[in-house]
Formats: structure tokens, sequence, C-alpha cells
């Protein structure tokens, strides 16, 4: 028979909560249990169902409790990685005028801006990175010279009334189009008895009017019969000028460092333990013990229990919720095998076990069978 209070955790613990190590003491000082009271609930199990008689027959073993904790971690990492790019833009003094001009250059990770753990992409002027130039394309005047017009302000285009040919062409009004036209002409037939053989023929002959081509030319009214107008520029309005399109009409250019920040959040969670089988729903299943969080400005290392941030950007902030409930094991041994036995909780009232102390012919009597009734209830009543 034997006792043993097991209390040591990895050092970055108390890197998260200084007073990680006393919560700890008195936690699982509270918490002890002794071989007798673990006998004690271990045999309330017995006649509660959980573990069959000749199982756990306490004359047969020997005991060992040790009596521990285990903590549920879960980590947030705030990451971002931070890109700095030249950028050059007209330069708008309301917009632009007390931006960058700060004495000093602005460290890249020197500013935390991005919300806490949120997925987000951000952009600013790195201080003391911005330079105001004179625009080289208008040479500063914000005008630059027409492309459509090439600055004269006007241009020729192509009558749309005659397109471009300067005359017009008129369907003839003698013909109606068709270059020829009926001549009519009363006879007389035979020569016999007037009127009594009368009749209308007709022939067709050339149009006159128009020489047969069924259409009248006409120097074209619009455009007096050049074929093209003289327009004003549209986009000059005559001035032969248009804003300057690299500075739009600024005259001046701002040149800065943008930094672009990109936060990518992760999460992980994860368990403390001296015990290796420990399970995260067994802190579920214990309401009174509530976690606790912490805030970390820096990244901690976990060793194993946690990867390192990857090495293109930083991890600014760290987040730990942490809940540490009491755990004790029972090592029993017959002799020849040793299992394990958990007592988890403040309540003492979740024991885990190892398979091999678990009652087989109570779970196929108080589980598998009633499903499978069950599923065969249910099977004949939906072939029903
Ligand atoms: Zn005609
Ligand atoms: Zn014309
Ligand atoms: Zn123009
Ligand atoms: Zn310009």
């Amino acid at each position: 028979m034997d006792e043993q209070i097991v209390l040591s955790f990895p050092e970055w613990l108390s890197e998260i909560d200084e007073n990680i190590e006393s919560k700890i003491h008195s936690i699982v000082k509270e918490n002890s249990i002794s071989v007798e009271q673990a006998k004690k609930l271990i045999e309330e199990k017995v006649k509660g169902g959980f573990f069959s008689k000749k199982d756990i027959d306490f004359s047969k073993m020997t005991f060992k409790v040790e009596n521990s904790f285990a903590i549920s971690v879960n980590q947030k990492r705030h990451f971002e990685t931070r890109k700095v790019e030249r950028k050059t833009v007209p330069y708008d003094p309301d917009k632009f005028s007390k931006v960058g001009f700060e004495d000093e250059l602005e460290e890249v990770w020197a500013q935390y801006l991005i919300d806490k753990f949120t997925k987000k992409e951000l952009q600013w002027v790195r201080g003391g990175s911005a330079e105001v130039s004179p625009c080289g394309t208008c040479d500063s005047r914000g005008l630059i010279r027409c492309p459509k017009c090439k600055g004269k302000g006007e241009y020729y285009e192509k009558c749309s009334k005659c397109n471009g040919k300067g005359e017009i062409q008129n369907k003839c009004p003698s013909c109606n189009g068709r270059g020829k036209v009926n001549e009519g002409q009363i006879t007389v037939g035979g020569g016999k008895k007037i009127g009594a053989g009368a009749g209308y023929s007709s022939r067709e002959v050339q149009c006159i009017r128009c020489n047969a081509r069924g259409y009248l030319s006409e120097r074209c009214p619009k455009c007096s019969g050049q074929g093209q107008l003289l327009i004003t520029c549209n986009q000059c309005k005559g001035s032969g000028e248009i804003t300057c399109t690299t500075c739009l009409g600024y005259q001046q250019l701002y040149t800065c460092d943008m930094i672009t920040a990109n936060c990518k959040p992760t999460e992980q969670s994860f368990i403390v333990s001296n015990f290796d089988k420990v399970k995260s729903s067994w802190f579920n299943s214990n309401k009174t013990i509530p976690s606790e969080y912490f805030e970390i400005s820096e990244e901690l290392d976990l060793g194993e229990y946690v990867k390192p941030a990857s090495k293109d950007g930083r991890v600014l902030l760290e987040g730990y919720d942490l809940k540490t409930i009491p755990i004790t094991r029972v090592k029993l041994n017959d002799g020849k095998k040793e299992n394990s036995i958990f007592i988890v909780g403040k309540g003492k009232d979740i024991i885990g076990a190892t398979a091999s102390y678990l009652d087989y012919t109570k779970i196929f009597l108080f589980v598998v069978l009633p499903l499978l009734a069950a599923l065969a209830v249910l099977y004949f009543l939906v072939l029903k």
C-alpha cells in the first residue's frame, strides 16, 4: 500500500501564470485521496455495476495511489506576417500632408494594430518613410498635352452624313430610282376604223434626268463637300491640354513605404498531466472548476506540446485558457498485470478505468442487447 503526491509541471506554465505552482499544490492537496478512500470509491462503483467483483478483489491486490492533476490548455496565437512596399501616388495634401513625415523611420513591427486573434489584413503608411517630389510627367504643371487632338484643341472627323465622300445621293424623283421611265403612246389599231381598235401601248426608255443611274448626286450640305468636319476636341474641350494622369493635377507625387500586415490566428488545445491517458471530456464533466485566461505578449516555447510558429512572421500575442482538475491514479496489481483507475475532478465522481476492469458481460446485457432489440423493432416497424 502506497500513497504519493505528484506535482511536477513544465516550466513554461509559470510563464503563463506565475501562481500556477501554488494553485496546483492547493488543488492537489484539497483533493488528495488516501488508499482507504480510493478503495471505498471503487467499491461503490462495483456495487453500482460498473466493475465486476471478480476483477476487483482487493484482498489479492496491491494498491498504489498517486494524487496529481491535469491542466487543459487552450492556446490562441495572434500570428502576423508583414511586408513593406514602396509606393508612389499623386500627392493630395488633404490626404497625405500629415502622414508618414515623422522624424524617425518606423520599425516594421513597432505597431500592434490588428484586432486581437482576428483574421484580417491591414495596410498603413510606415512612419517617417514619406517624401514629396515634383511630377516629372507634367513638369509640375498638372497638365499634359491632350493625346486625342495632339494639343490642337480640335481635329477633323469624317463627315457622318456623306461618310467622307463629300456628296450624297438622292433617289431620282423622275424614275423613282429605276433609271428608266415609261414613254406612253397612243396607237391606232390597223389604221382602220378610228375608235374601234384604239389602244394604249408603252415602252421603257432611259431616264434622262439621272442619266439612267437612278439617283442624283448632290454636294453634302453638312461638310460642304469636304467629306470631313473640324470638331472641337471633347477630351480637352478645345484647350489642347488635359489633367496630368500621373499626378492627377496635384503637380507633386507622394512616395512612401506601405506596410501590409496579415493576421492568421491559430488555436490549439492539449492536456498537461503526469498521466498520459487523460481525456479532454474529463474536464467538461467537472463544472466546479472555472478556467482562467491569460495573455502573453510573446511567443512561448512550449517544447513538444506545440509546434513553434513559422518563421515568415511573428507571434505578437498569445492567449491561454487554463483549466486545472485534480486527478488521482490508482494502480492495482494482482501479481499478473497492473492496471489503472482514475478518480477525476473535485466531485471524485468520475472514474476512468483501463479496459480490462470493465465487466463485458454487463456491458453486453445492458448496452449492446437493448440496442440490438431497439434496432430489430425499428427494422420490423419500417418493413411493415
Ligand atoms: Zn432618273
Ligand atoms: Zn459630308
Ligand atoms: Zn484635345
Ligand atoms: Zn503631373
